[in-house]
């Protein structure tokens, strides 16, 4: 059923101002409490309402509403909607906005709004900040930083393969994100894929979609329903056991081996015989012994970097922590390498509006 209520703004640009807002809900929709009102246009001071006096800066910086936000085009589409290119219409930044359908009822779009609140506050430079989020219509929309190079997806269709070291710094990133999102949030992102690792024309590497696909699942009541690929699952969360942090870390395994061999590793080479159906490859991930990195195309410690990754017991697989020490990662920490030279030459992040 659609919900008829107006748009909620649900977050300040600061986590450190995000304040609670279902307190002051009226029979409106509106939220009042002193001089704040919140409404379908955002966040507003009752003085900027009136109209005699300008909003200061700091002010403007915290009102945000959708209406502020013009679509420039759409970058991406996912199995829940649409991700689009706009810019705010009085300070110009650009921002990437995230729709997510969802019609579901009142009472679980508030444990969503407040899951989603707590998981994107982020403050880490390697995970994609979510700036703010609106529910209207059976749809969340969220406004997230702009990663103007889109996702390691565009990055791999353009060079095939990335060269080890661009893969160390590459993953030196994701595992500081990883760190940040296991050892300081305590949480499990779930979905660590391709699409989900978003680059920008600096050469930073940011994790993206954190608690969404939790999200979305718990929204369907079933708390375990997944809703993306099963492509970089672990075999533990396949078989349907018991999981934890350790789950992201088989995935961040197969996305740098595919990154490395140009495909992903459980799809057959062309000089073997045939292909992997949808339960061949759930089997053949929780039955077969895991991919490796062949030690005549890559350096020992990338090997080595794999498949301290890739162990099918999550117990011997390495922590984030610890594979930020490991060798790979070591080897070269120091010889100043910038992804910014890989993305650089690039075509732009395909788009489908041309
Ligand atoms: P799925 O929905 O199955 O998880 P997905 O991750 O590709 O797949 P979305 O998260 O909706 O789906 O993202 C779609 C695409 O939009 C991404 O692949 C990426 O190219 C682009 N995108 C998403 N977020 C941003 C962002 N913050 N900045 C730039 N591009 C983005
Ligand atoms: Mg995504």
């Amino acid at each position: 059923m659609k919900s008829k209520k107006p748009l909620r703004p649900l977050q300040l640009a600061v986590p450190d101002e995000a304040i609670q807002v279902d307190k002051f809900l009226t029979a409106s929709g509106t939220f009042q409490d002193g001089d704040l009102r919140l409404n379908q246009k955002g966040l507003r001071l009752m003085s900027e309402d009136s109209g005699s006096q300008p909003p200061d800066i700091k002010e403007f910086e915290t009102q945000f509403a959708l209406e502020d936000l013009e679509t420039i085009k759409v970058i991406g589409k996912g199995s829940g909607g649409v991700v689009q290119l706009v810019q705010h219409k009085w300070t110009g930044s650009l921002f990437a906005l995230k729709g997510i359908q969802m019609n579901i009822q009142e009472t679980v779009r508030k444990q969503i709004v407040q899951e989603l609140k707590i998981n994107q506050s982020s403050q880490c430079p390697h995970v994609v900040v979510c700036y703010h989020s609106f529910y209207h219509n059976g749809i969340i929309s969220l406004v997230l930083e702009y990663m103007n190079r889109g996702s390691l997806v565009d990055i791999i269709k353009q060079v095939k393969t990335i060269l080890e070291p661009y893969l160390a710094v590459l993953c030196k990133q994701v595992l500081e994100g990883l760190v940040y999102l296991h050892h300081e949030r305590h949480v499990i992102h779930r979905d660590i894929k391709p699409s989900n690792l978003l680059v920008n024309h600096k050469g930073e590497v940011k994790i993206t979609d954190f608690g969404v696909s939790a999200v979305l699942a718990s929204s369907m009541g079933q708390r375990d329903t997944f809703v993306g690929t099963y492509n970089y699952m672990a075999p533990e969360r396949i078989s349907g056991g018991s999981y934890d942090y350790k789950s992201d870390i088989w995935s961040l395994g197969l996305v740098i081996l595919e990154c490395a061999i140009g495909r992903f590793p459980y799809i057959p080479t062309e000089q073997e015989e045939g292909f992997l159906s949808f339960y061949e490859l759930l089997e053949a991930i929780v039955d077969q012994p895991p991919p490796i990195a062949p030690p005549d195309q890559f350096s020992p410690e990338f090997c080595s970097f794999i498949s301290a990754c890739v162990q099918k017991d999550p117990q011997e697989r390495m922590s984030s922590l610890e594979l930020l020490s490991h060798p790979f990662i070591k080897k070269f920490e120091d010889k100043d390498i910038s992804l910014g030279v890989l993305v650089d030459g690039l075509d732009p992040p395909v788009n489908y509006l041309g």
